[in-house]
């Protein structure tokens, strides 16, 4: 069938009124309520249940990898340079190696090294830290690919080469340290780039210095759950059962230097104010 131009044009015309003619969405009938007031009380009576009075959490934009610190996040170390760190045996700039986007624990006997630690103190804390065991394999048991994160400069998350490498079970890689086991051994091979990412929670203690609540800990060791909020028996210590005698409630994260040189990379922290949490 052929179709005049006249007529053509005339159906056009229809057709672009048509699709000009606002059509009513069921937004603009209906607003959905942002909360509620009239809803029954939670526990405790502060808040009703989807009570729209109740605070929103506060916004953060996320890294755009897991790797990348979110917005809310202190950066310890982005690969540029150690401005967060000292070294804990006399507070000297942190001289540890930086090269090529990433920092590795220096070779003994150069009179550099020994452990670092940040200068900030924290309590609370969510930590993401990546690390490489050594890709040459040296050494066995303890002595290959051995660091380490401390909270509040005193509780171990062990690092260590566990990729078919035999040592006690509360000593290899992810334990806390002289004391408990990961709930699984996920260690990648030497070399290869390893994350944790970790909450931590500080004890709390009385005014008289009684111990109210014990460290916690929950870790994923390259995504994968090795503990779920695990007490720590206390500060880490070798061939010692751990205690909580000389334990503060906030301390310094640091990194351990055990002669191996381990590298790390893109460790950011998140300071938590989890009593505050509503
Ligand atoms: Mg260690």
């Amino acid at each position: 069938m052929r179709v005049s131009p006249i007529a053509f044009c005339t159906l056009t015309a229809s057709l672009t009124l048509v699709s000009l003619t606002p059509v009513p969405s069921v937004a603009q009938e209906k607003t959905a309520p942002t909360g509620y007031t009239d809803t029954p009380y939670l526990p405790g009576g502060k808040w009703r249940v989807h009570d729209d009075a109740r605070p929103r959490p506060l916004v953060v934009t996320p890294g755009k990898t897991a790797s990348e610190a979110p917005s809310d996040a202190i950066v310890l170390f982005d690969g540029g340079n150690l401005d967060e760190w000292v070294m804990e045996k006399d507070n000297s700039p942190a001289d540890w190696l930086v090269k090529d986007g990433f920092v590795e624990v220096p070779p003994k006997g150069h009179g550099v090294g020994g452990y670092m630690r940040t200068k900030r103190e924290f309590g609370d804390v969510q930590l993401h830290v990546e690390f490489a065991t050594p890709a040459k394999i040296e050494g066995n048991s303890q002595g290959r690919g051995n660091s380490g994160v401390f909270f509040l400069g005193s509780f171990e998350l062990q690092i260590l080469d566990s990729f078919e490498n035999k040592t006690y079970a509360d000593g290899q890689a992810s334990a806390l340290y002289g004391y408990k086991p990961p709930l699984v051994n996920v260690a990648r091979q030497p070399g290869e780039w390893q994350s944790y990412d970790i909450v931590f929670e500080a004890p709390r203690w009385d005014a008289e210095g009684n111990l109210l609540k014990k460290a916690y800990i929950t870790v994923f060791h390259n995504g994968v759950l090795t503990h779920h909020r695990q007490p720590y028996l206390g500060a880490t210590g070798h061939k010692r059962v751990a205690d909580y005698h000389t334990v503060r409630e906030t301390g310094p994260i640091k990194l351990q230097d055990h002669g191996n040189p381990t590298r790390f990379r893109n460790i950011w922290v998140r300071e938590l104010d989890l009593d505050a949490h509503e």
